[in-house]
Order: C-alpha cells, then structure tokens, then sequence
C-alpha cells in the first residue's frame, strides 16, 4: 500500500462551516486542505435567494455566495480536493483517510464540516418545485410566502417551530401529519395549537405536490384514515421531517448524539478525540443556520491551530 499523503490539517465539507474554517485555517499558516464533499458548497447551493446573511443587504443567491466563500478561501491558499471520504482511522495517530478513488491521505488535525441533508418525502413532484415552493427551512424562505397560505409537513418539534415562525408571516400555516398524534414535545404542541393561524390535518400524506410555470399552487393530499384524496391550495411546502447529519462514517470512532450529531464540548469545537473539531450542521441541530454554520467554523480552525500550537505541530 502507497504511503498517505501527508498534511497539517484537513477539512471536510464545503459549506459555511467548512470555507470559514479553511479561511481561518489558512490565514494562520496551516496550509489547509479542504475536501469538497459531496455536495460542493453545501445546503446553500440548492437554495436560491439568500436574505438572511449580514453583508449582503440586498440579498444575494445561495450558489454566489458559496462561490464567494471558496474565493475568499483560495486567496489564502487552501488546497482543494474534489470528492469525498469513504472511510477513516481515527484511532491512530495521524488520522487516516481515504477517498472513494482510494486515494490515501493523513493528517494531525481534523475539522469535520460534513454537514447535514433535510429529508425529503422522495415525490418527483417535490424536486420539479424545489425553491418554486418547496422549501426545508421556514427561517431561509418564509419570507418569500408573506400573507400566503403555507403547509407544513411534519409532527415533529422541527414541523411545529417552522409553523409557529411562518403563523408570523403567512395568512395561513396547515401541519399535514401522517399519524393523529405529534411527536413534538408538548410545549411545541400547547404553542402550535393554539395559534389561530395553524390548523392541522391528521392522518394525511402528500400525494402529490401541483403547480404550473408560475411554481408551486397546491397540494393533493390524501387522508390515511378515509382514503379520500382532496386538493389544496397552497403556495409553500415546507417539508419538516427531519434532518440526517452527514456522519456515517464517523460512527464507532466519535461520539455522537442519539440522533448522529457529533457531540462537542459545550462552548468549543472539541469532539471525543483529541485532534478532531466538529463545526457547522454536523454538530448543530438547534440552530443550523448558515451564519452560525460559519461562525463555529471559525471556531474549529482557532481550536485546530491551538491544538497544534500547544503540540507544536
Ligand atoms: P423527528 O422528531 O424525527 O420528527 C419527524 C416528523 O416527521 C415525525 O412526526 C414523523 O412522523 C414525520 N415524518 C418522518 N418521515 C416522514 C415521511 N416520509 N412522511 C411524512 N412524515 C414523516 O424530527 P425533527 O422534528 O426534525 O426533530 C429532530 C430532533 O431535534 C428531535 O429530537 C427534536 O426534539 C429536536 N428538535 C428540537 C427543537 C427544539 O427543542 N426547539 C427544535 C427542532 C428539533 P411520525 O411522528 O409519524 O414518525
């Protein structure tokens, strides 16, 4: 077997958690590579107006400003490589890696950024309307459906939160959830039923999401109990049925939460291993936000630099 190819620190994960990291990184001397991932620029890439991140006061497109991200970062000098990490040893020192070509790379430090990807109800309808209605994040697109009628889909505490925010800005906000009970803690429950803006309908599935050029107009939805099939109108689908970390690999190496998030320490970027930093969505399920993705990135390369300091690395 080749000998891996060496290197300071290495960063997974494209987004704003894993740019930061690299500019940070990069701008204290580490020379970092950052490896894409699989989906290069992360979350923000498949949406399409941004009006939530401070600088950009006139809004700006999801996929031009994680080009600006990578911009900045290349102008200090990160190294980039395309692909992802199939497989790792964490347990020895340096880390190992490996890519899918099998390419074999190690390193002393680790920022993980791999992110998180919002589950999807899996309907062709659902794709062909994605950012024409179909959103996974009420915080980043609520605004475009002010004083529209919106669903949610979900009965869950991430379903409830996305349609108390959006029964502050829409005319009206509908929970279509599969069972006739919430999974949402019973705070989150009290809250969302006693909105007069949210209804719910029970035991309902999304058949089929409608609309024509102008995006997204409605929702054929059917009732699980009833089996009839109705058709609503609607401008927006929020989908709330839950995130999935991008930390399979990691499993048995990290702790991570019940759900598959890394565990950090509270306060830092520091995970179970020595050496290893976890920011952005990957240890974030509360907040996941692309400024705050950006902010703990930030945080992983001044923990990485520290660490390597103090060990003088
Ligand atoms: P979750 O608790 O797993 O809930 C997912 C919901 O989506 C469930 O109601 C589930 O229905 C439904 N669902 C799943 N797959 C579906 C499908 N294919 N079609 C239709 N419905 C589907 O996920 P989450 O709400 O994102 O929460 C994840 C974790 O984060 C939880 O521990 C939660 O408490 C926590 N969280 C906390 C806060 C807070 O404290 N403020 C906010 C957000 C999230 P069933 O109920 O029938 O399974």
């Amino acid at each position: 077997m080749s000998a891996p190819t060496h290197h300071r620190l290495i960063i997974l994960g494209s987004g704003p958690a894993g740019l930061t990291a690299a500019i940070y990184a990069a701008r204290a001397n580490l020379k970092p590579v950052l490896i894409h991932g699989i989906q290069p620029g992360g979350q923000l890439t498949i949406t399409t107006e941004v009006e939530n991140y401070p600088g950009f006061p006139e809004g700006i497109q999801g996929p031009k400003v994680m080009e600006l991200f990578k911009q900045q970062a290349e102008r200090f000098d990160t190294q980039f490589i395309e692909g992802e990490i199939v497989s790792c040893d964490l347990r020895k020192r340096p880390f190992q890696l490996r890519m899918e070509d099998s390419a074999h790379l190690s390193c002393n430090a680790l920022i993980i950024a791999t992110g998180a990807s919002a589950k999807w109800l899996g309907l062709d309808s659902e794709q062909k309307f994605m950012n024409r209605g179909i959103s996974a994040c009420a915080t980043c697109d609520g605004f475009f459906f002010r004083n529209q009628d919106v669903a949610v889909v979900g009965g869950g505490d991430t379903a409830l939160e996305e349609a108390l925010y959006l029964a502050n800005l829409c005319r009206t906000v509908t929970v279509i959830h599969r069972r006739g009970e919430l999974r949402a803690s019973k705070i989150m429950q009290a809250r969302a039923l006693k909105n007069e803006k949210i209804t719910f309908l029970w035991h309902t599935t999304v058949d089929e999401v409608l609309g024509d050029d102008s995006g997204m107009i409605g929702l054929r939805l059917h009732n699980l109990q009833t089996g009839s099939i109705i058709e609503g109108k609607f401008t927006g689908m929020f989908v709330a049925i839950g995130h999935q970390p991008n930390t399979g690999i990691f499993k048995e190496q990290l702790a991570l939460n019940e759900n598959g998030y890394i565990s950090v320490e509270a306060g830092s970027t520091f995970t179970s291993v020595e050496g290893v930093f976890a920011c952005g969505d990957a240890q974030d399920f509360v907040y996941r936000q692309a400024v705050t993705a950006a902010g703990t990135g930030c945080m992983a390369a001044i923990d990485a630099e520290r660490w390597l300091a103090e060990r003088e690395i």
